[in-house]
């Protein structure tokens, strides 16, 4: 049997994946067991922010692995603390607790904020039409996709999702009962879509209205993604809690949720706990993450590549009006949404050796490795012009 029906054989059929069996990366390509070379503009779902074998990265892995890999939260870690450190050093944030997954961030988070609205009388949670905040039980009762929630009700109570950008719906909604509203600043899932400055002027009104928390789903397009450490800092909102994960565990799973002075002193010994999360080993890789961000200045490079890679989609919009609708998004987390489906588009790509995605059916999106150079974004365009001229 190929691998293909290796997978097909044995696993939940719960993925639909990529005809594709990768060998090994090294900074912004893939290399197939045949050889092929693939630009990744796709970036391990926004993942991979150093790219693969980053010197670095495999360095801390490999230090902190001949140390320990696991002894449990009931020890102090020093990676752990490490990150920690460097995290609300740079995040502004009072306190953080470290997961291995970002569904379990938001998990965290909602339990935080349930915790901090049973003091307060609180227990309504509001959020947005078209996010995608994880495939947990919590984070599913905060979704309107039937995509996602066929067949798995009934969901959390006092949920609440109202359309996106729309003020008037989330004035109806929101009350003295709203112990926390949940947003993508810029969602990813859905679309590359950000919120409008009407909804962010509101959310800032009300919030002062009904003290209810802000939560803000940084899972996709936080630390460093967009230029900024978070999304949010593209948008006057200043959030009580947040949440991370992808790339900041260099590619190991880990994730967290922060909480300001607000809900700083809400949970206590044993309340809230996990095995595995903030893991050492990810932790050391993260240190990595952080120390790139900030002292190799990553985040602005991304910033600045963010811009370039923007500009060029934008020419193309102009060369091809009738296939592309809107270029959207803030720097390495774009999405260019076409007149039709995406799929065929990124599995031409893909056969001329450049990796990328479709989301929300008819967007293009663009989560590459931050460390991506000009010369590839040239490449990629270069290739997508090309093949969006062989669109009828
Ligand atoms: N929130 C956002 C914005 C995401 O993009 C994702 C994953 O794509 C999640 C939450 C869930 O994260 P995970 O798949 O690590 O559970």
């Amino acid at each position: 049997m190929n691998i293909s029906d290796r997978e097909a054989a044995y696993f939940f059929h719960t993925y639909k994946r990529i005809p594709l069996e990768i060998d090994r990366g090294e900074g912004v390509y893939l290399w197939t067991k045949d050889g092929k070379q693939f630009l990744d503009l796709f970036g391990g779902l926004a993942v991979n922010a150093l790219g693969y074998a980053h010197p670095g990265v495999l360095s801390a892995i490999n230090e902190q692995a001949k140390r320990y890999i696991h002894l449990s939260n009931y020890f102090l870690q020093e990676p752990q603390i490490r990150l920690g450190e460097l995290i609300i050093k740079h995040s502004g944030f009072k306190r953080v607790f470290l997961t291995n997954s970002g569904t379990e961030a938001i998990e965290g988070a909602l339990k935080l904020a349930r915790k901090w609205g049973k003091k307060h009388g609180k227990n309504e949670f509001v959020a947005f039409s078209n996010a995608f905040h994880g495939r947990t039980m919590g984070a599913l009762s905060l979704m309107d996709r039937e995509k996602y929630k066929d067949g798995y009700e009934p969901f959390l109570p006092n949920c609440y999702v109202v359309q996106h950008n729309d003020v008037e719906a989330l004035r109806k909604t929101v009350n003295d009962k709203t112990a926390a509203v949940l947003l993508e600043c810029i969602q990813g899932e859905g679309g590359i879509r950000p919120a409008s400055a009407d909804l962010v002027k509101e959310l800032v009104q009300l919030k002062k209205e009904h003290g209810f928390l802000l939560i803000a789903d940084e899972i996709q397009s936080g630390l460093g993604r967009t230029g900024k450490f978070f999304g949010f800092e593209h948008f006057d909102l200043k959030p009580d809690i947040v949440t991370v994960a992808k790339p900041i565990g260099g590619g190991l799973p880990l994730g967290g949720f922060l909480g300001n002075e607000e809900v700083a002193e809400v949970l206590s010994p044993g309340v809230h706990g996990t095995t595995f999360g903030g893991n050492p080993v990810a932790c050391a890789a993260g240190c990595v993450v952080m120390q790139e961000l900030f002292d190799n200045k990553l985040m602005q490079h991304a910033g600045m590549m963010g811009e370039y890679f923007k500009s060029k989609l934008l020419e193309l919009k102009l060369e091809f009006p009738s296939l592309v609708k809107e270029v959207r998004g803030f720097g390495l987390m774009l999405g260019m949404e076409l007149t039709r489906e995406g799929e065929t588009i990124v599995s031409t790509l893909r056969d001329r050796g450049i990796l990328l995605n479709c989301t929300d059916v008819t967007v293009l999106r663009f989560l590459p490795p931050l460390i991506i150079k000009k010369e590839h974004i040239d490449y990629g365009v270069k290739e997508l012009r090309s093949v969006l001229a062989l669109q009828g």
